[in-house]
């Protein structure tokens, strides 16, 4: 429909602002989508692993016990760990001493 396409600006079609601000939008979204890829990639259980130093046997005990981060089901035999629920993993279990209290 050539009505989706109109502004309201001008008739049946979209004004050069408003179609310089959708462009600059979309602009800004891939951008961001960019953003996210790189600062925030979703990491494979392997590189979880090697990242943490941890074997595939406690990875996956975390995973049944729900011990560990949060993960992603990729796919029925595959899942991945988001970069950032892995960083928020660590810090809620960053401890400064010893609980000896036990
Ligand atoms: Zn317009």
């Amino acid at each position: 429909m050539e009505e989706e396409w109109t502004c309201g600006h001008v008739a049946g079609a979209m004004c050069q602002e408003c179609y310089r601000l959708l462009a600059q939008r979309a602009h800004e979204l891939a951008e961001e989508n960019l953003r996210l890829k790189t600062l925030d990639p979703i990491l494979t259980e392997r590189e979880y692993m090697d990242w943490l130093g941890i074997s595939a046997p406690t990875a996956q005990r975390q995973r049944s016990e729900g011990s560990g981060p949060p993960f992603v089901q990729l796919s029925e035999r595959r899942i991945g760990y988001r970069r950032s629920a892995v960083e928020q993993w660590l810090r809620e279990r960053t401890v400064v001493r010893i609980d000896d209290k036990d």
